[in-house]
């Protein structure tokens, strides 16, 4: 049976943005995360799955072990409280600095996506990506999936990006929880 499956921006969605976070030690979950993921996981059966930019990378700004240990970090600290995340994909390139073919993993694409669709088997209609930046809906949008946009200081810049491309949320959410609630209400029918 094909899956379905909330892709999740990582940093500024999930755990707090300071920017370029290398440090494991800092991570900090925000709120409400741990417990929507566990529904969306436990009741709702769908499949958790990280996209991630991560041009730090290539900027010499940290390294693939950085990222990966930030992302071990994220998925301990969810563990506490009994949520997980199934997968991380990432994109260490930026286009001003790889070619376009390394880079072309870079959200807005939705190379990312439709990678983690196929290697977990999941039906992007019936899949929601869930980001606190433009290039996080526009991503979704490209693979086929519903989106959320998740409120965070640049709201109104992202807003406007979006209206600038002609393209929007389905949803724009106050927090993660919120988010949540439009996807199980969103598959009930509701909206
Ligand atoms: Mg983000």
């Amino acid at each position: 049976m094909m899956q379905k499956a909330i892709f999740l921006d990582r940093d500024g969605t999930i755990n707090h943005d300071p920017g370029y976070i290398k440090d494991p030690s800092i991570v900090k979950i925000l709120p409400g995360v741990a417990e929507g993921i566990k529904r969306l996981k436990d009741d709702f059966g769908f499949k958790m799955i990280v996209i991630s930019n991560q041009a730090g990378v290539s900027k010499g700004l940290m390294t693939l072990e950085d990222v990966e240990n930030v992302n071990r970090r994220v998925n301990e600290l969810l563990m506490e409280e009994g949520a997980e995340i199934d997968a991380f994909y990432y994109c260490p390139f930026h286009p001003e600095i790889d070619s376009q073919e390394k880079a072309k993993c870079r959200k807005p694409s939705p190379f990312m996506i439709v990678q983690a669709a196929e290697d977990f088997e999941v039906d992007l209609s019936l899949s929601y990506m869930i980001g606190d930046k433009a290039s996080d809906v526009e991503a979704g949008i490209n693979a086929g999936v519903k989106t959320v946009l998740m409120e965070s200081s640049s709201t109104a810049q992202e807003i406007s990006a979006l209206h600038n491309l002609g393209k929007k949320p389905n949803f724009t959410a106050a927090n993660f929880l919120e988010a949540c609630d439009f996807v199980i209400k969103d598959l009930s029918g509701g909206f």
